[in-house]
Order: C-alpha cells, then structure tokens, then sequence
C-alpha cells in the first residue's frame, strides 16, 4: 500500500502521553505528526487540574530533565503551589501545583505548535495500517492514510469509553468528547490482551454558591516552588488559595442509602478503578467507621468560578450528587455546574510491551499513557516521553533506550508495568523504588540530562545548564572540603563564637555541614566559610550530598550489588519451598511468575529486598 504522506513517527492522541510523545520524537530529530480528535483540546486535563505530588512530582522534574513540556507549562499554569512532605527527608519532598485548567493547556499548545519537525493534524484515527505484521501507518476517520516508521498510540480514556452516571449510560471518551469505538474494535482484532478499566471524577461547583465561613483555607508556600529547571517563580500566573471542607453523616447517610442505584455496586461498571483514588461512596463502604472525609476545594483556574471538590468523585444518580452535595459544610447552596461520572474504558496488558514500550505483537506500535494501565497525566507523559523517544531512534535504526529503577521514577514506572502489569488503574508513589534516596527531585538533572542530551531529546542550552550547575555544586563541595577549623586557629574561633559549637579537634566544613542542627545558609554565614555560593539550587545539592554522604554511599553499593545479581539465575525446577525465611506471600509470588533470574524475582511486585537476599545465599549454598 502506497502512503500519501510518510513521517517517522505518528503519536496518535493529544494528551499528556502523546504531546510528550510528539515532542519527544520530534527532539529527536523524528519527522512527527501528531493527529488528535480536536487540536483545541491538545493537553486538556480530563480530571483535577493539578501537577504533581507524592511521587507524581518527581516524574514531572524527570520529564523535564529529559527535555519534556509538562514542567514547563505547570510553571506557566500553576495557581497554588507546595512543597509536600517538606519537613521530611529530601528523597520523599515532592512539588505539587493546582493549576490554571485553560493556561495549563494554552502553555502545552503552545510548546507543541512551536516544535520544529511536528506536524498537527485535527482527526479521529479508526485503523493502524499493519503490513507483514509491522505497523506502517494509520488510516483517518474520513478514510486519508498517513504513513509512518513507527506509531505511539496514546488514546486515554478514549478507546471504547462508556460513562455512567447512575443508571445512565453512554458512550464517550471523557464528558463532552466523543469516545474511539473504531479503533477500539479494531485493536481488539490484535494480538494484543485487552480489559477494562475504570476512573471517575467529581462534581464541578460554582464557587460563587459555597458559604466559605468556617472552612479552612489553605494558601500555597510563599516562596512557591518551581518545576522545571530551567524555571523561574516569575513565571507563575497570579497565586489564589485552597479551602478544607469535610464530608458529614448526613453525606455518609445519603450515600449508604443509594447504593442500589451506584452503577458500582450494582454491576452495572465491571472495570477495576483506581485504589488510590477512590469514589466517595467507595470510601463510604470501605471505611464504614469513618464519620468524615477530607475534601481540597480547589479552584480550576483565575477566570472560572468552577472549582474541584477533591475527595468526592462519584457516579452516583445525579439527585443524589445534589443532596449529597448539599450536606457538606460550605455546600449547603452549591450549584453544580457538571455532574460527576464514571468512565470505563479499554486498557492493555503492558507485560505485552518491551521496556521501551514498543508492543511485542507489532513491531513498530508503541503504547503509552492511561491504555497501558496507569492514572495520572505524569504517568502518561512519562510513558509519553519514552515511547515517543524510542519511537524516534527506532525510526532511525538507533538502539533502544529506557531508563533502570536505579536512575529514575520512570525507570520504576515502566518495569513495574511491563515486568508485573497491572490489573488496577497504577499510580506512583515514592514507595514504589528502592533506592528513593538517589531517586530525588532535586537531583532529576544530574540524573538524567547528560543522557537525554546524547540521545538528542535534552537541547545545548539545557545541558549547557547542567554542566554549569554540577561544576558549581563541585567547586563548593571542594572549597568546604579544604575550609579546617581547628582549636585555637581564626576559623575555629569564629565557628565557637558564631555557631556554639566547641571545636576540640580538626575539623572541616564538610563535617561540620553532617551535623544535624546545621543547614548550608547558617554554615555559610560564619566568617570565613562563606560566601555562600548565589544558587539556591547548588545550595540546596550541596547540602543533601554533604549530609546524606553515607547513606548515598551505602544505596550506591546496594545498587551496584543488584546490578551485578540482575541476571543470576534461578534454575527451571527450583524448589522455593527449600529457602528458609521467605514469607507465604512472597512464596506464592514467586511460585506463580517462576522468574527466570533474580533480577526479574526482585521485580516481581511484594518480593522485598529481603527476601531477594534469602534467595541469593540459598542460591550461592547450592552451587
Ligand atoms: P488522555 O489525557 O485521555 O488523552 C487522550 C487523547 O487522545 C485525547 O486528546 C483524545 O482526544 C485523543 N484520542 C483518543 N483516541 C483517539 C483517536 N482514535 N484518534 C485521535 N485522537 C484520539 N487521573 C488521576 O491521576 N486521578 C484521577 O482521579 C483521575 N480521574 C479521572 C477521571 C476521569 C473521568 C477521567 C476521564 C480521567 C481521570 N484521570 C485521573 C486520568 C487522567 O485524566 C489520565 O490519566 C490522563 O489524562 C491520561 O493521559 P493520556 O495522555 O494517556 O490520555
């Protein structure tokens, strides 16, 4: 078959996988077209318009640290800004933004429509051109074909979309979009193993009808944090507050007795939904001894008077959105403005993909974002930026590339979803990696950059950044490391005086920096161990590599350690039942994956460190 028009790469989808996707390609040097059902939805979040979060966030600063669009339009969109968890450790801080819905994707467009080497193309796709069992092209809703190298399908919640509110059905791709039912048909012709899923979202309220008195605001930090890089604070629109509200018995009460009409509990919904994020009446049933719920009112932008009642997603009938609306605190003249609902749609099995997410089935087909299982825009945009990547090189005849759980969160992403899948809507989590003390936001750069620059995604300036940044963090960390004070010497006497701290030996001001009730800006204070360098950002990596020098240390020899058991292997018949000390949980796992090697033991999903370690010496005794 002979394509009017041939590209490398054909990202399919215009959400946060497939503009990452497109831009990722198109980075790489991939001629890119990027076709989605309407263009002036390019980058529209389907559910709550916010950036980040545990775990979340440090996927957002590893999209940018491979040269990705999602920081950069959160810094442009966002309204309310935090830093979570910011009293512990700096492996589990993480930034999260609510952000302005129409500025998020105004930013996202923009970065898209100025990307050299992609194209926009307004169009439903209903086929994939597969031709002696290789991709090599699409097939439009009014019947053009495009070709292509490589294809990255990133359809969302789209494929086969059905919504539910109560008893009301109908099919669509999100409220107020049509659904993909052709291509969804179609897909499931392939050899690739489909099921369904399910994700619901709350009530949209006019924030003009909430009697705010008595509720709890919630102002963002001040100084807000940034996400990209490269970002600045002076970027961020105008900054508004959140509010605190709760459920009460009365909502709990009214829910209780309209369960029999929830399409979740009356079968009517089959899919599994996000165990993390659950519907209110989930949660009513779930955590029955709860007499409240939490809800984050958060505004959807500086020009709507919409806002998200974070903590209340429903499907139930819509009389009883109202009524139960209606007994919230606040709530208690609310006017709805959208109905919450439900949707279920198809997902694939991503075990069916290799780790740079190119479907084993079909050669040249890459999947990312919500069909490969997960929730979340991070967690398609992550996918996005690798399947895109990959889709480039490939198109290129260059090898492929993905991150290792050692490197990045979207390292751990991808393996736990092609090594494990998954068979409920997936989210990530800090406690999802092992070596979450290397794994941090603020160290996404170091991490990640120089690769991302070698593979062509991460442009000169960036790297040119990066290099300027790891120079200075290197040039302070040597000019502590010769900085002595000593009893007696100008020094020690200043540290005496200025910090309290008797100095009885010979001393550095690495050593100094360990101690615990010592930052960087009080060290840098004392005459003569300042002048503290002008970056906040070289501060701040100077003093976590300084105060977590040995636990790094020791995370980098458990890495090392693994890495050299990645591909010890476990012979056919192995009996697990002769290692002593495995629990029955990780017994059965393993029993029921028979993982080849120990690396894939490790990643199979509740097998913990360890029991990785009983398995290796047992492994070690028998040889
Ligand atoms: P999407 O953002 O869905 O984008 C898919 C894109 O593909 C769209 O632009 C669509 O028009 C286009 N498209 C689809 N099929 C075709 C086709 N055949 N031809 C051309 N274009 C096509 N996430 C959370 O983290 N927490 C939540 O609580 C949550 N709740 C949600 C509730 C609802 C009701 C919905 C719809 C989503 C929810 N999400 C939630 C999920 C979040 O929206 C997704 O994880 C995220 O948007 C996935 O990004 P994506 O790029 O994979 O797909």
């Amino acid at each position: 078959m002979r394509h009017p028009t041939l590209y490398d790469v054909i990202v399919i989808g215009g959400g946060h996988a497939g503009t990452e996707a497109a831009l990722a390609a198109a980075r790489a040097g991939a001629r890119t077209l990027l076709l989605s059902h309407n263009i002036e939805t390019i980058g529209q979040m389907s559910c709550n318009p916010a950036i980040g979060g545990i775990g979340k966030g440090h996927l957002v600063k590893e999209i940018d640290a491979l040269g990705g669009a999602m920081a950069h339009a959160a810094d442009r969109a966002g309204i309310q800004w935090r830093t979570l968890n910011a009293s512990k450790g700096p492996a589990v801080r993480a930034t999260r933004c609510q952000a302005d819905r129409a500025l998020y994707k105004a930013a996202i467009r923009c970065i898209v429509e100025t990307e050299p080497n992609l194209q926009l193309f307004q169009q439903a796709v209903d086929d994939l051109i597969i031709e002696h069992g290789r991709v090599t092209g699409v097939v439009t809703q009014m019947g053009l074909s495009f070709g292509a190298n490589a294809v990255v399908l990133t359809a969302g919640t789209f494929l086969a979309g059905k919504i539910h509110i109560g008893q009301a059905q109908y099919a669509g791709g999100r409220a107020g979009d049509p659904p993909a039912s052709a291509l969804a048909q179609k897909l499931r012709e392939l050899p690739v193993a489909a099921d369904r899923l399910k994700t619901g979202t709350p009530p949209r309220i006019d924030l003009r009808s909430i009697d705010f008195r008595g509720l709890e605001e919630q102002p963002g930090d001040d100084p807000a944090p940034v996400f990209s890089y490269l970002g600045t604070r002076d970027e961020h629109p105008r900054q508004v507050s959140c509010w605190i509200t709760h459920t009460s018995e009365q909502t709990h009460e009214l829910i209780r007795g309209a369960l029999d009409r929830s399409p979740l509990y009356t079968g009517q919904i089959e899919g599994v939904g996000p165990r993390y994020c659950p519907s209110i009446e989930d949660k009513v049933v779930r955590f029955a001894d709860k007499s409240s719920h939490q809800i984050f009112i958060e505004p959807e932008g500086l020009d709507t008077f919409e806002v998200y009642p974070n903590g209340i997603s429903t499907s139930l009938p819509y009389d009883v959105q109202l009524a139960l609306v209606h007994s919230i605190k606040g709530f208690g003249k609310a006017h709805i403005t959208r109905p919450g609902y439900a949707i279920e749609y198809d997902y694939f099995d991503p075990r069916g993909l290799q780790p740079w997410l190119e479907t084993k089935a079909i050669p040249g087909l890459y999947f990312a974002g919500q069909i490969n299982g997960t929730t979340g825009y991070e967690e398609a945009a992550a996918q996005g930026l690798v399947a895109g990547l990959n889709a480039a090189l490939a198109a290129q005849g260059k090898a492929p590339w993905y991150p290792r759980r050692d490197e990045a969160y979207i390292g751990v992403l991808i393996d736990d979803l092609t090594s494990n899948g998954t068979i409920e809507p997936y989210r990530m989590f800090t406690s999802r990696a092992e070596y979450r003390l290397h794994l941090r936001e603020d160290n996404a750069d170091l991490r990640l950059s120089e690769t991302g620059h070698a593979l062509g995604v991460v442009p000169q300036a960036r790297y040119d950044a990066l290099r300027a940044k790891r120079e200075a963090v290197e040039r302070e960390l040597q000019r502590l490391g010769g900085l002595w004070a000593t009893p007696g010497n100008v020094l020690g006497a200043a540290v005496e005086r200025q910090l309290g701290i008797t100095v009885s030996r010979e001393t550095n001001a690495m050593d100094l920096l360990r101690r615990p009730e010592l930052d960087y800006a009080q060290l840098t204070s004392v005459a003569g161990l300042g002048p503290p360098v002008a970056r906040d950002d070289v501060a701040a990596q100077v003093e976590v590599q300084v105060k977590y020098a040995g636990y790094l240390e020791r995370q980098r020899e458990e890495i090392e350690r693994q890495r050299r058991h990645e591909h010890t292997a476990i012979p056919a018949g192995f009996d697990y039942d002769k290692v002593r000390g495995l629990s029955a949980e990780v017994l059965l796992k393993l029993k029921r994956t028979l993982p080849a090697t120990l690396g894939q033991a490790a990643r199979v999903s509740g097998v913990t460190p360890a029991a990785i370690s009983l398995l290796l010496v047992h492994l070690k005794r028998r040889d």
